[in-house]
Formats: structure tokens, sequence, C-alpha cells
């Protein structure tokens, strides 16, 4: 049968018989059925409630990064991420932090921005005053909107009025500034958004069309800063070779985007550890590393008067506790209790601070043996699986290239070859 993705009615199947649809269009055998129909802790239920056309799950590894102290109080760390070596970075650096006092951090609290597009106004900057005469009025519709954020303590805030040029002239941006508290905000804002659209459009007379939050958390900023201690890190040198690697990042894009991927190594594992929206931390992350002009790295590496390492991390860090998938996936809520944090504010302090330990991993790595060498070792493991080694041989090959120093795919699959034919495997 030709493979077809118009599969009509897809979305009304029980899961099984969707599985049983992608079966016959995609040829799969019962390993194959098995891989992708594991609902796991979520179950058949809860998996079809969270997203659409649901067949399964997709198990990613959960680590503990060990040795995190913030602010005088030690966390354990859950990590989902797939890529082998971040955790012990992670575990590693924090280590290396904890020497100097570990990690302080700081929040600048938890306002999300809320975007109102307005079009088609004559005057602009008079719609901007008119909007802003009308400024108690507007929070006060938001603030109905959503009275269980209210009652948390949170709600709007500020209306900020922006007149933006675009291709199609000029508009008029209205920023809702809502306190969302312990939720990450992105429905209670749309919500907001939405309410008081048609206000805006009375208002200037103008016609509204985009209402959402926006993803460059600027009023939601977690900072953290640590001195890594020059002689753990492997002596003066290593610290001179480490600022230099920072300073090619803060001039050239190229390395930058690496060196901030390196951060959202650590901060995404914790993000989806612990249920929430990595793609908005990510969009949010990036996008304020270019906030100042150009793409700027978000940490900043000097050394202290004694010679130390000190890095500073400042980062918008939109996520929750509440909302979103937080509450109602099994698996973080309890990597939420191992975590121990009481508010979003502070999960996003501790976030802030594995993206720092992350970088600070990583630069090391780079300026002496390389990321490859530490990190390969790790790889190593899931190149012998796809080389189609059994799981009974993993070690012993791991083992043996290890001794080799060799970890390019074409010696995993001889060496995993020589382990089967030992062992009469094949
Ligand atoms: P939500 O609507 O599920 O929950 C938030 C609500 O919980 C609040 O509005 C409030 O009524 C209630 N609440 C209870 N206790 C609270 C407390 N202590 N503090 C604050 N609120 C409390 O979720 P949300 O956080 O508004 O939105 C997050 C979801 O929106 C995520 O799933 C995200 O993926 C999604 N989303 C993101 C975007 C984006 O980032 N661009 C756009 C749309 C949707």
């Amino acid at each position: 049968m030709a493979k077809t993705s118009d599969i009509s009615g897809f979305y009304k199947l029980p899961i099984d018989e969707r599985v049983a649809k992608i079966r016959e269009v995609a040829d799969l055998d019962d390993e194959e059925v098995d891989a992708i129909r594991n609902t796991g802790v979520l179950g058949d239920d809860l998996a079809d409630r969270m997203i659409e056309n649901v067949v399964g799950t997709m198990p990613m590894p959960l680590g503990m990064a060990m040795n995190f102290r913030i602010n005088d109080k030690d966390y354990v760390v859950p990590m989902a991420i797939e890529e082998p070596s971040v955790v012990a970075a992670a575990s590693n650096l924090a280590k290396v932090a904890r020497k100097r006092g570990g990690f302080h951090t700081s929040h600048s609290g938890s306002l999300m921005i809320g975007q109102i597009q307005v079009t088609g106004v004559p005057d602009p900057w008079g719609a901007r005053a008119k909007i802003l005469q009308h400024k108690e009025d507007i929070m006060t519709k938001c603030d109905m909107c959503d009275k269980v954020l209210v009652r948390f303590g949170g709600g709007a805030r500020d209306v900020i009025v922006r007149v933006i040029e675009t291709m199609s002239g000029p508009m008029v941006v209205v920023h809702l500034i809502v306190d969302t508290r312990d939720a990450m905000g992105a429905n209670a804002v749309n919500t907001m958004a939405e309410a008081v659209a048609p206000f805006l459009e009375e208002v200037t007379g103008g016609r509204v069309y985009l209402r959402i939050i926006s993803n460059l958390a600027t009023y939601r900023v977690a900072r953290s800063w640590a001195i890594f201690d020059k002689d753990e890190l492997g002596g003066e040198e290593v610290v001179d070779g480490m600022i230099k690697a920072y300073h090619f990042a803060a001039a050239d894009p190229y390395r930058c985007a690496t060196h901030n991927k390196g951060i959202m190594n650590g901060i995404s594992a914790v993000v989806i550890a612990t249920g929430n929206d990595f793609r908005a931390v990510e969009a949010g992350a990036h996008t304020f590393a270019t906030v100042d002009g150009g793409y700027k790295p978000l940490t900043k590496w000097e050394k202290t008067a004694d010679g130390h390492l000190m890095g500073v991390i400042e980062v918008p860090m939109a996520v929750g506790l509440v909302g979103g998938a937080t509450k109602v996936h099994p698996t973080a809520r309890a990597n939420v209790k191992i975590l121990g944090v009481e508010t979003a504010d502070e999960l996003g302090m501790v976030m802030a601070s594995v993206g720092l330990a992350q970088n600070v991993g990583a630069l090391r790595a780079l300026a002496t043996e390389g990321i490859q060498k530490g990190h390969m070792r790790l790889h190593a493991r899931n190149m012998a699986v796809q080389a189609g080694a059994p799981i009974e041989i993993v070690d012993e090959v791991v083992r043996r290239l290890a001794q080799m120093e060799r970890f390019d795919f074409g010696t995993v699959e001889e060496v995993v070859a020589e382990v089967k034919k030992e062992k009469g495997l094949q």
C-alpha cells in the first residue's frame, strides 16, 4: 500500500486503532509498534488528553544533577535530556562552585507581557495617548478575566503603548504587563489580551489583529552568579583560556550560538523535567541575547582580584509550578518535589544557575582538552547500540574503545563485531 498521510477521522479513533493505522501506513513490525505505543506513566487517558492524535509517548532519560548549592540551600536537580555529558558537567561544575559559596541569585519578578496589535489607526500617537488615559479601565478588565490569579496575588500591573513602523505602516502595540505569579502565564495573558481588544478598538477606532503573549519576557529575568575556584578549574592559564572563549562568543555570533546552546542544554533539561514549555524559554533566551544589539552571550565571565573565575547569567525564565503540563504530568510533579522549590521565581533561579554551571563546564572543556574526549566516551554507549551491540555487551565495547581512545563510528562497529564474535552472538 502506498504511504498516505490522508487518514480521515484519525483524531476520532481510539489509540489502538490509530496505532493500527500507523502500523499499516508505515509498515511497522511488532517491535516498532511497541516502541511508539507505550504511554508510560501518563497512561492512555492522560496522554490522549494532553495533545491530539496520540499514539504513545516518547521516553527520555531523566538524570539528577548533584552538588547544587544556591543561596545557601541544597538542590538535587532533575534533568530530562537525550544528550550525554550534560548532567555530569552540571554536577561537576556545581561542585566546583560549592567550594566558593555556590550560586547566588536574584529575580526581577514574575511579570509577563501580552501584546495587542492595533492597526489602521490614522493618528497612532493620539491613539496611544487615549489608550494610556484608560489604563486603569484596561487593567480592571484584565483582572476580571482571572479572579484565581488575582487571589494568588497576581494580575495586571501596567499598560505600555508603543508605536512601531512596519511594512504595513505604523501600528499601535499595546503591552499588558501581568504578574502571573506561579504560572508561566501564556493562557492567562492571552485570555486578557483577547478580552480587552474590543475596548481598544472602541477607544482607538482601529482594528485589532493579534492578541498574544510575548515570549521575550524581559520583566521575568532570573540572575545567578558564582565564583569558580581557579585551582579546581585547572589553574590560572585555564581560567585565561576560558575568558578568551567567552570573548570569542561575545565578538562572533557563529560562536555565540553554540555558547548559548550549551547554556540551554542545562536550562532546557530542567524546563522539560518540570513539565514547562521549553520552546517558550528557548525563544525568550535567544531573543533576550539580542536586546542590546547583535547576538550576545547570556553569561558574562571575568577574573576576580585573586584570579578565580566569576560568572554571571541573566536570562528570561517564563516557567511555572501551576498551569500547562506542570501539575498534570506525574513525572513533572515528582521532579518539582525532588527539586524542593516553592515558587516559580525560585524555579527560574535554579534553572539560571544550572545554565551557568553548564556554560562553565563547556568553556573549561573547550579551553583545555576539547569537549569531544569526555563527550565521546559518554556517547560511546549510544554509538555501540547504534552499531548493533546487544545491551549485555555495551559496557565491554565502551571499555575497549576507551582503552584505544578511539570513538569514531568505524572503530565502534569493528569492536562491536569483535565482541559479538567472541561471545558467539552472531
Ligand atoms: P494555565 O492557564 O493552565 O494556568 C494558569 C492559571 O492557573 C492562572 O491563570 C490562574 O487562574 C491559575 N492559578 C492557580 N494557582 C495559581 C498560582 N499560584 N499562581 C498563578 N496562577 C495560578 O497556564 P498558563 O501558565 O497561563 O499558560 C501556560 C501554558 O500556555 C503552557 O502550556 C504553554 O505551553 C501554553 N502556551 C504558550 C504560548 C507561548 O509561549 N507563546 C502560547 C499559548 C499557550
